[in-house]
């Protein structure tokens, strides 16, 4: 029969590697993708949804098109367990599927303790808004409800983690709605960092569209001693005690379990091979995103996108003997400080034999004029539009 690919995980990573090796190899190789929801709601956008300028719809996506366009097998449910002697995956349903290669494209878990007072059982009350759809919902209407002059908290997580400007973006999309809807209100974010992803044009940004609006409490405050209290709804912070309206959990992050169960982590995350994301473990399966350890890349949809690119190209290759092309990475991570106040940082990569390793990068200035900080908005839009088709169309 034909050589068989499972993919475990629709997001970023799995939906573009999925469609990548489907529609290139044109029939050769028959594609599987796992994934338990129907709709997947990207944590990219999300913030915006959370300040208004997105509907819930424009950041969900569905999988239909996958299998109608390019033959993909796509199974709407969780990878429980791989077999990595076997090669097989079983599913929560209990069908068993064969590989000769499988890649997993997870996401991230988050690191039980470390935020003492939260676990998973409260996020309804404290929502992480880590993966997108009713977190979002939940948190954005959080904002909406918090009564005039409230207090909006922010616990920020510790490197690695998701998206290294998404905690900042984010709190610049809750300072644009406060702004407007309930200006007397407050936010204040414990950060376990010193220092964080385009710090001085987050707070430049924030100093001209929110002056006083917001206090960035960091590690040298004691930004990285805090728990909190979900039925008090408090929050500590260096032993101080702080009541809140709004406390929004970010845990620690690891990869997503199934890589742990498959065996290819090294306790948080899962080591791979620059140059076709292999895993170190085992030479039949590829870790992608933000599940993967690979050097410098920071774990974005963008890195994901660009690594499964990578990934399909190889795997294609050593099923059917097609050409494989020097790998080549970049990514690009954008984020809205106001309405057409766009920034960014990115960087091209290569594999050497240690890591994926950065070249070159840019990142944008302070003090730009409004007009380039509009185009750097629409490049996001046009960049949201392109990742999205990569994975779904
Ligand atoms: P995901 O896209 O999360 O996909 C993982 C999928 O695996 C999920 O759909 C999940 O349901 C599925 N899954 C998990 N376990 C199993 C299992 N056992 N069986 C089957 N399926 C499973 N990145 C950018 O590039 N640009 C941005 O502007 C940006 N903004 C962000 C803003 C926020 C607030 C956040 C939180 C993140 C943002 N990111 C952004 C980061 C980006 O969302 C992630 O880096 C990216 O989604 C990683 O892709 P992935 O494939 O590793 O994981």
């Amino acid at each position: 029969g034909k050589p068989r690919v499972v993919v475990v995980g629709g997001g970023a990573g799995g939906g573009t590697v999925a469609r990548y090796i489907a529609k290139d190899s044109d029939g050769a190789i028959d594609v599987t993708l796992i994934e338990p929801s129907q709709v997947y709601f990207s944590c990219f956008f999300s913030n915006l949804y959370i300040g208004g300028l997105k509907s819930i719809d424009e950041i969900g996506h569905t999988y239909g098109a996958l299998a109608a366009n390019y033959g993909i097998n796509v199974i709407h449910d969780w990878a429980v367990a791989v077999d990595r002697v076997d090669k097989n995956v079983t599913l929560a349903g209990g069908q068993v599927l064969p590989y000769d290669k499988l890649i997993l494209s997870p996401g991230i878990d988050f690191i039980e303790g470390s935020v003492p007072g939260w676990d998973l059982s409260v996020q309804t009350k404290m929502p992480h808004a880590y993966e997108a759809g009713s977190q979002s919902q939940l948190l954005r209407a959080q904002i909406e409800n918090m009564p005039e002059g409230g207090v909006y908290a922010m616990v920020a997580p510790p490197n690695p983690y998701r998206c290294p400007p998404g905690p900042y973006e984010r709190i610049s999309m809750v300072a644009h709605v406060l702004k407007a809807t309930n200006p007397t209100a407050k936010i204040v974010i414990a950060d376990p960092k010193p220092k964080f992803s385009k710090m001085a044009l987050f707070e430049d940004g924030w100093a001209t569209h929110y002056p006083g609006l917001i206090d960035w409490i960091g590690e040298d405050f004691g930004g990285g001693d805090v728990s909190v209290d979900p039925d008090q709804m408090m929050l500590t912070i260096d032993g101080e005690e702080m009541a809140v309206d709004v406390c929004n959990v970010i845990p620690a992050m690891k990869a997503g379990r199934i890589a742990e169960l498959a065996g290819v982590t090294d306790g948080r995350w899962a080591p791979v091979n620059s140059a076709d994301m292999s895993s170190k473990t085992d030479p039949d399966v590829y870790v992608l995103g933000d599940a993967c350890q690979q050097g410098d890349m920071p774990k974005s949809g963008f890195s994901a996108n660009s690594q499964a690119k990578v990934c399909a190209n190889a795997v294609r290759g050593s099923l059917t003997g097609s050409r494989i092309f020097p790998p080549r990475y970049a990514n690009t991570c954008w984020s809205l400080i106001a309405v057409n106040d766009g920034v960014k940082v990115g960087a091209t990569y290569e594999a050497t034999e240690e890591k994926i390793a950065r070249v070159d990068g840019f990142v944008s200035q302070v003090g730009e004029d409004a007009n380039l900080r509009k185009t750097t908005y629409e490049e996001s839009e046009n960049w949201y539009a392109a990742i999205t088709a990569d994975m779904f169309h």
